[in-house]
């Protein structure tokens, strides 16, 4: 594999996933469910549910498989998803989005990300504007495009980005801003003054703002806030959800993105040659899941706090310093008092000390800058509450 020339190579080294021997290794949540799988350890690393969503959106599925909707939808997705998307960007957002030409359906918001980097950058010189430590995909996409990443960094422990840090980030050369709210790895969610000083730098450099919110509904504190509702904003900004989180199917990848018309047909451009259309019978059924009642998405919330209170309480009392945060599946901890000095070896030695696996946030973040991040560990909460327990009881054995 190391011998063979493309562009997989800047892929997997923009993901710092080349291996001692020049060949890719997998992504670390591939390798930590691997770990978990293998020793039969509690799995609080790769982010997804263990208990499936609302009854309804799944028989929503069922029912389209069995009338038949099994081809070819269409690229820009089923127009009854188009319409509930707008029509949640309205009643959560009061954001008016044409459901025929401001929304694009994509194969989770994993291909929106990619489309829309993709889309957006022209070449080498352009550079995507990042806060750090970030999802995966971004340094690997943004390595796909053929552009330069500018990471801006959140600190431990309430990971909000220094604004002077974020201006210095931010120039003429910035094509896009990619902006993740509530934020993987840390749990944060976004300021108000860190949301308007996004939107004043893209429109000073004429930069395009691209907004993950998968995690919109999963916040403990406040209703979410989109980018795109800041003054000035929609006009450059792309936001990216998907059904995974909000409706635990994290299997069925459809996501979408909704901005205005010229910003959406570029990211249609790209993904009509990446998937062409996808998940033909789980498209009705998001639209389904996107038009429950305002309860449905209080519960979720409500649920997912709960947990992350519980895990946080059984970190604690396992000796970690634990972090606050406001959304999310995840809570970040400090490990240096339990001794540790490099999170990955931590984190592949914790199945044998504790029967837990976690994920190292030095993941999330470009080699270069891994030592600032070397005693931080992420472990999920979007687990059945007797899982996050008996992860709790099992990590009493570190101290
Ligand atoms: N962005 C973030 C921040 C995520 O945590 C995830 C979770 N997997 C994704 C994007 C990808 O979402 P999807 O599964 O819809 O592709
Ligand atoms: N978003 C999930 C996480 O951060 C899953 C990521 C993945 O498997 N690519 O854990």
């Amino acid at each position: 594999m190391r011998d063979i020339p493309g562009t997989w190579r800047r892929v997997a080294a923009g993901a710092g996933l080349i291996g001692p021997d020049g060949s890719a290794a997998p992504t670390i949540f591939a390798e930590m469910s691997d770990l978990a799988a293998r020793t039969g350890a509690v799995n609080l690393g790769q982010g997804f549910p263990d208990e499936d969503g609302p009854a309804e959106v799944l028989e929503a599925a069922r029912a389209a498989i069995a009338k038949g909707v099994n081809q070819y939808p269409p690229g820009r997705g089923i127009p009854s998803l188009r319409t509930a998307i707008s029509e949640h960007q309205q009643r959560f957002y009061s954001l008016t989005v044409d459901p025929d030409c401001d929304v694009v359906v994509t194969a989770g918001a994993t291909e929106a990300i990619a489309a829309s980097l993709l889309a957006l950058i022209d070449g080498p010189d352009d550079e995507v504007v990042v806060f750090e430590p970030y999802y995966d995909s971004y340094a690997a996409c943004v390595a796909l495009a053929g552009a330069r990443l500018v990471a801006v960094p959140l600190r431990w422990p309430d990971f909000q980005p220094d604004l002077d840090a974020l201006r210095a980030a931010v120039t003429d050369r910035t094509r896009v801003i990619l902006v993740n709210d509530p934020h993987n790895p840390t749990g944060a969610v976004f300021s108000s003054e860190v949301r308007a000083e996004v939107v004043r730098l893209a429109e000073r450099h004429d930069a395009v703002i691209v907004e993950d919110e998968v995690y919109e509904h999963l916040v403990f504190d406040e209703p979410h806030v989109p980018l795109a509702t800041v003054p000035g904003a929609w006009e450059r900004t792309l936001s990216i959800s998907s059904a995974g989180k909000t409706f635990s199917v994290t299997g069925w990848k459809i996501g979408w993105v909704s901005g205005p018309a010229a910003l959406v047909d570029a990211v249609l451009a790209v993904k009509q040659f990446l998937t062409y259309a996808n998940g033909a019978p789980f498209q009705p059924a998001v639209a389904t899941g996107l038009a429950l009642p305002d309860a449905f998405f209080a519960s979720i919330a409500a649920s997912l706090r709960h947990k992350r209170d519980v895990l946080g309480a059984g970190l604690q009392s396992a000796g970690f310093a634990v972090s606050h945060p406001q959304g999310s599946y995840f809570t970040v901890v400090d490990a240096a008092a339990l001794g540790a000095t490099d999170a990955a070896d931590f984190c592949r030695t914790l199945p044998e000390r504790a029967g837990v696996v976690a994920i190292p946030l030095t993941a999330f973040v470009t080699p270069a800058h891994k030592s600032e991040y070397a005693t931080l560990v992420r472990f999920a909460a979007c687990k059945r509450i007797e899982v996050i327990d008996e992860a709790a009881r099992r990590l009493q054995s570190l101290r």
